[in-house]
């Protein structure tokens, strides 16, 4: 009599359900059935029976029916695995027939019976027997008895026969016709797109109905103790008098406030001690189910019963809050707090975020490169996004792509927007360093000559129009959408606090400016893993000193240009230094090829051709000169420090010369010099000998001392594989995922855009690798350079400093593997933080 009544199990304290056979709900509602709370009477039925269902097996569903007791009223809900992969929805007062009506006529008042049975010829028509909708819909002012006589009349004039009045055979109609709906294709999709897996169950539950409706005090509500949107303590929820399930929160306007409320009658003033008791109930679940609960009550004749309950649904920042809550009220531990806000969920938190409630105009797609909102007037170059901003006006800047020129317009604008590029494209990158939304690969195109934007459906943006970028989504919105702040507050400083506390792998910034720098502080990173020099040469008038310099034929012009670049790099680390007291800093020698600091059109060649007084063909020319077919595996890196060793003997000495000076009044600095490209022992050690030298040379000049440490970015594959060389002159090793995805693959990272989405959707690639690191051919890359550069020098640190390093799933591949920390952009820190102290938990 308890339990298995044909795979069906009365829901009692101790009858055996279990999320994995019966589905959340199921396991929920026995939870509250422990606590002692007015549940009617329910029974599970398990993904098996659901299954069976399906298939068209038999069942007494008589013997379901008893379990009721005398001619019951019924409510079928689903009960999935995971609450958030849907379900047919609830049906209602199921039993209900010409009889039972008459009967409430008589009991409840003719009003509330015909509510009732309408309610249910409605729901059965249009989702058990898929009648057409239409038919069954009244305008609010139909007079409800007529209202379900046309009802009755639609159906019989559709079916040929009259509602079935058999409350088994209702039963058996809507259970099967549930299950049918959770094993059709549409729904499939839609679970397996939420991460359901294929062969996910449905459980279903039947409730005896409490009824909200007829004499008395009776309705039908919802109550949770918390804002959804903050998760700050708050009596929240709605309740409906004369109504059933959910009615009170579907934005009805006669619901009432459950506590007192200025803008119009309470719960808590009608029904003070109901009120008090549900919300004695809602604590209660709070601390017995552990978590944050939406409670569904319904009232009959002032009697309280409790059907459901549910997690509050949340916003991630109420997510955070709930968690740290409900950890600092000692009801979970401060290590389950950790592991219930997603890592992902905080880029969210620290950003300005487009409001999700507001209306939305969609103009273009990409993506989603850089998170956060952002609104500003549409440029289409640097210069203009300059002047924009020195007049306080905020913009986008909209590139066909970015490329190193764009950085001063990048910086000027409050947010990027690419119609070509992928996730670690120049301007990706960039972004995400500058913490700017971004937005790359969008479905526009930019027209130069008439400065316009073309959108999709034909229309045209001009310079200047208002633009809203959500780099959190990867699209653009047209206007100025409303914005919600970003939060730092108690309780992700806790819960980060909390974090750090038991993390076992180091996290560190790619920071290249003092900005950067103290942003990298303030998100707590324990120093900077990456500072890509070259982006400190694009500042200002130090742009026209480097082209001076790259310009030079001859050595001594070359020389020149160089001492004045020194001082500039000097008081760059000086002020990184400073920023970081004492923290490691990790500076990379310059890295890209030359002519990235070279104007690309015309225009600028004659720019540049009078700031350095020069004919113009002598500037075309060496720009040609400079231009490779294949920039990227060109002369860049290290091998550009060897041809001209003068840039990698300038840049040492400025890290030098500037440690020294921050010796004088901080922390003592060891800085850490990294040098890019490697792909041979040789390299490291021509680089090893002339750094050497120049520390040398500095110690004797300024009769100071000083240590640093010399290492090695393993950003080739034949750097990884020769890690064992490499370590021998390299005191750290840290792989640079971003080249080395791109070398691995042969994968161009400013390219894969075009063709990644196609890629991915038919599965050549489970994800982006330069988003994802892919585990099976670059992450062996990763573990042989860490395995061999390890053998070799078994004292040597091993890092990660690619995009990948800000990525949850890197972050446990890189544990796994050893590593002693990864360095990712700032605004990604705290993600790593969170989701490298979730891998120790
Ligand atoms: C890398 O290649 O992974 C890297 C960090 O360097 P960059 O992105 O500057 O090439
Ligand atoms: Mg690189």
């Amino acid at each position: 009599q308890e339990s298995d009544i044909l795979g069906f199990t009365r829901i009692r304290r101790v009858a055996p359900i279990a999320v994995n056979t019966h589905g959340g709900r199921a396991k929920c509602l026995q939870r509250l059935i422990r606590l002692d709370l007015p549940v009617p009477e329910t029974v599970a039925l398990s993904f098996d029976a659901v299954h069976h269902l399906a298939e068209g097996q038999k069942f007494d569903k008589q013997a379901l029916l008893r379990v009721f007791g005398d001619a019951p009223l019924l409510s079928v809900r689903p009960s999935s695995e995971d609450p958030d992969w849907g379900g047919p929805g609830a049906i209602l007062n199921i039993g209900m027939n010409d009889a039972r009506h008459a009967e409430l006529t008589a009991s409840h008042g003719a009003e509330a019976a015909d509510a009732l049975y309408l309610r249910f010829v409605q729901s059965f028509a249009v989702h058990v027997e898929r009648l057409d909708p239409e038919l069954f819909e009244f305008d609010a002012s139909t007079p409800v008895s007529e209202a379900l006589k046309s009802a009755l009349e639609a159906h019989e004039d559709e079916t040929g026969e009259p509602f079935p009045q058999d409350a088994a055979e209702q039963l058996g109609q809507v259970l099967r016709s549930m299950a049918r709906a959770w094993e059709g294709t549409t729904a499939r999709l839609l679970r397996q797109a939420k991460g359901a897996p294929a062969d996910a169950g449905l459980g279903l539950i039947v409730q005896a109905m409490a009824l909200g409706v007829g004499p008395g005090e009776s309705g039908a509500g919802v109550i949770q103790l918390v804002d959804s949107d903050t998760g700050a303590p708050l009596i929240k929820g709605r309740y409906k008098r004369q109504s059933q399930g959910r009615e009170a929160v579907s934005g009805e306007v006669d619901a009432l406030y459950l506590t007192r409320d200025t803008r119009g009658p309470s719960l808590e003033e009608a029904q003070p001690e109901i009120f008090a008791t549900l919300v004695e109930i809602s604590k209660k679940c709070r601390t017995r189910l552990r978590e944050e609960m939406q409670v569904e009550f319904t009232i009959e004749n002032g009697k309280l019963s409790i059907l459901d309950a549910v997690r509050v649904p949340r916003s991630s920042r109420a997510a955070l809050r709930i968690a740290v809550q409900l950890a600092e009220d000692g009801i979970i531990p401060r290590t389950e707090a950790i592991t219930r806000v997603p890592a992902r969920s905080l880029t969210e938190l620290l950003h300005q975020q487009v409001d999700p409630s507001a209306k939305r105009d969609v103009i273009a797609q990409g993506i989603a490169a850089s998170p956060g909102g952002a609104v500003g007037r549409i440029v289409f170059n640097s210069s203009v996004a300059q002047s924009y901003q020195s007049r306080g006006d905020p913009c986008i800047l909209v590139r066909r792509e970015t490329t190193p020129e764009d950085i001063r317009g990048m910086h000027s604008s409050v947010g990027i927007l690419t119609e070509r590029g992928g996730v670690t494209s120049h301007a990706a990158v960039i972004a995400r360093g500058m913490g700017v939304p971004c937005v790359v690969g969008a479905s526009m195109r930019i027209n130069s000559r008439e400065r316009t934007l073309e959108l999709a459906d034909g229309r045209k943006l001009q310079e200047g129009d208002l633009l809203t970028l959500d780099g959190s989504a990867g699209v653009a919105l047209l206007g100025a959408v409303d914005m919600l702040p970003p939060v730092k507050d108690h309780w992700y400083l806790k819960l980060m606090e909390w974090a750090d506390a038991i993390r076992d792998i180091g996290v560190r910034a790619n920071a290249d400016t003092p900005m950067d720098a103290a942003l990298a502080r303030d998100f707590k990173a324990e120093g900077i893993g990456l500072c890509r020099t070259e982006h400190m040469f694009f500042e200002g008038d130090r742009l026209t000193v480097m082209r001076e310099m790259i310009f030079a034929s001859r050595h001594e012009d070359r020389a020149e240009a160089i001492a004045r670049l020194l001082p500039m790099q000097r008081s760059d680390f000086i002020e990184l230094f400073r920023i970081m007291e004492g923290l490691p800093v990790c500076i990379r020698l310059f890295d890209p090829p030359l002519h990235e600091f070279l104007p690309s059109d015309r225009e600028g060649a004659k720019e540049l051709a009078e700031a350095l007084d020069l004919p113009l063909s002598d500037v075309t020319r060496r720009i040609e000169w400079l231009s490779e077919f294949n920039p990227m595996l060109g002369m860049r890196g290290v091998r550009l420090g060897i041809t001209f060793p003068e840039i990698y003997e300038m840049q040492a000495r400025a890290i030098f010369e500037a440690t020294i000076e921050a010796n004088k009044h901080g922390a003592p600095v060891v800085p850490e010099i990294m040098i890019p490209l490697v792909s041979a022992k040789r390299e490291v050690e021509l680089v090893k000998t002339q750094i050497d030298g120049v520390a040398a040379a500095v110690r004797t000049e300024n009769g100071a001392e000083f240590t640093y440490r010399l290492g090695v970015m393993v950003e080739t594959p034949r750097a990884a594989l020769r890690a064992g060389d490499i370590a021998q002159n390299a005191a750290f090793l840290s792989f640079g995922t971003n080249d080395l995805t791109q070398m691995a693959y042969g994968l161009s990272r400013d390219d894969a855009g075009r063709f990644m989405n196609a890629y991915v959707q038919q599965g050549v690639f489970p994800e982006d690798p330069f988003h994802m690191l892919d585990f099976e051919g670059v992450g062996e890359l990763l573990k042989i350079g860490a395995e061999r550069g390890r053998l070799a020098r078994p004292d040597v640190t091993v890092a990660v400093c690619g995009e990948h390093g800000g990525n949850p799933e890197s972050i446990a591949f890189c544990r796994e593997a050893g590593f002693d920390y990864v360095s990712c952009s700032p605004f990604r820190v705290p993600v790593a933080r969170l989701a490298a102290a979730q891998l120790v938990v």
